[in-house]
């Protein structure tokens, strides 16, 4: 059952309280009455009509009280002044941008964060000065009009693909007359949020699956076509079942390889906000990578040519992982640019006062290079220069993807310089240990 509601917003009072609160009036004429019957002798009867009328007029007829009026005037006064200060410092501080608007669509207050991204926004300005998407204007229309909160989302095509999602909800105001929520809204609040970000996110996990499923069916695709052979026409042909079986064996081998890498990958991205805490030795991982890959560099006939410094070359990291990286761009290096006949590795400090101290590790080949177009993408997952390349040197794409994730775990950047023709240079840098640091491997307490 609803309780209907007087134009201040109060239910209405019963009888008895409005005769509660005329009690003084109808106390002072009942003493009168009386008076004037025992000492004037005025009739009984009139006397008591009259009180009697005053009573049911007391009880009967809404009345709007003086403490009631100071209350309506106090609200409207809070209703012009809204939102105020406490609350307009809570939305500054809000990462969204956010707009009040009222019923007709007047900017109210917009936070600091709007004021950063729509340029001159101020209050008194009708919403649709600086909210321009059509279908976000439709939104609030609704939502002034049913009192309904909504949620919607659209795409901004210029100057660059942007997706947005807005939240429109409704304010009513404590005691306002509507605060039963059956009446339009006092206020609406806009909070815009930009998902761009999230939806590349989303985007690239689903082309990830997409390529991945697509990376292992090829290989799988021949394994059951040969498969089909062996059991067909090859049934009786001891020798191409062995030509077909070391086909197998090659397929088998770069989908063991493919699932390795989306694996580490996987595992990289879980621990991607770990630092490594252990104290570990650049120089011993650059010499044992290369030594793990000479005799590649020997079946490719290049010369891995290693200038290292003398002293301790310490930073924290996870070894395992850093040999990761030395490990696929050394072979990058050897397999890519192999034409060169040279790969030089090297380790140099850069300790410039300004910056923290620096080791740079690079990896330079004299072999084709890397056309530049190619060169701000070549971290991304599955992406290859030249594909059937890439496959025939037992390449998975997704080398420099897992590079990246473990120098973004280490605090680490890496540059690629490269002009056709004249090799590429892999540069990393990484954090060197602070000689403050207790180089035991425990972080320093602060
Ligand atoms: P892959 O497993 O194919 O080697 P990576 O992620 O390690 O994948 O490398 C991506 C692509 O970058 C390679 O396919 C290759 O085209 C290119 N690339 C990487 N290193 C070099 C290099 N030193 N010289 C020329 N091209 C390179």
């Amino acid at each position: 059952m609803s309780v209907e509601e007087n134009p201040e917003g109060h239910p209405p009072a019963s009888p008895l309280t409005r005769i509660g609160e005329a009690r003084w009036i109808l106390l002072t004429a009942l003493c009168a009455a009386l008076a004037a019957v025992l000492l004037f002798n005025v009739p009984f009867w009139p006397a008591a009509a009259t009180v009697g009328l005053m009573t049911g007029v007391a009880a009967f007829v809404p009345r709007r009280s003086a403490s009631r009026r100071v209350k309506l005037n106090t609200q409207r006064e809070i209703r012009r002044m809204w939102p105020g200060t406490g609350m307009k410092v809570t939305v500054d501080a809000l990462p969204t941008p956010c707009f009040v608007a009222d019923g007709r669509g007047i900017t109210r207050y917009v936070n600091a964060k709007a004021h950063a991204i729509y340029e001159g926004v101020k209050p008194g300005d009708p919403l649709s000065f600086s909210l321009r998407a059509p279908s976000l204007l439709e939104a609030f229309d609704r939502v002034c009009s049913s009192g309904k909160e909504e949620r919607i989302s659209w795409i901004e095509k210029v100057p660059t693909e942007t997706w947005y999602e807005a939240h429109i909800a409704p304010i009513y105001m404590p005691g306002s007359a509507n605060s039963g929520r059956t009446h339009l809204p006092d206020f609406i609040l806009v909070v815009i949020q930009d998902l761009t970000e999230n939806r590349r996110l989303e985007r690239m996990r689903t082309d990830f699956v997409a390529n991945a499923s697509h990376e292992l069916r090829t290989p799988l695709a021949s394994l059951t076509g040969f498969i089909e052979t062996i059991q067909g026409p090859a049934k009786n042909d001891p020798e191409a079942q062995d030509r077909f079986l070391a086909i197998m064996l090659d397929q088998a081998a770069r989908m063991r390889r493919l699932i390795d890498d989306i694996l580490s990958l996987s595992r990289i991205e879980l621990k991607a906000h770990v630092r490594p805490v252990t104290v570990v030795d650049l120089s011993e991982i650059v010499r044992h990578t290369a030594d793990a890959l000479s005799p590649l560099a020997r079946d490719l006939d290049v010369d891995i040519r290693i200038d290292l410094p003398d002293g301790p070359t310490r930073l924290r990291g996870d070894r395992d992982e850093l040999i990761q990286v030395a490990e696929n761009l050394i072979e990058n290096a050897l397999k890519y640019g192999s034409s060169g006949k040279y790969v030089d590795v090297s380790l140099r400090l850069i300790d410039e006062t300004e910056s923290a101290p620096m080791w740079v590790f690079s990896i330079r080949d004299y072999g084709e290079g890397i056309p530049a177009e190619h060169l701000p993408r070549l971290t991304e997952r599955f992406y290859r220069v030249d594909v059937e390349s890439s496959r025939a040197l037992k390449g998975t794409g997704l080398g420099l993807a897992i590079v990246k994730h473990i120098l973004t775990r280490h605090k680490a950047r890496m540059d690629v310089e490269s002009e056709p023709g004249e090799g590429a240079t892999f540069k990393i840098y990484l954090p060197a240990l602070e000689e403050t640091e207790d180089a035991s491997g425990n972080a320093p307490h602060h």
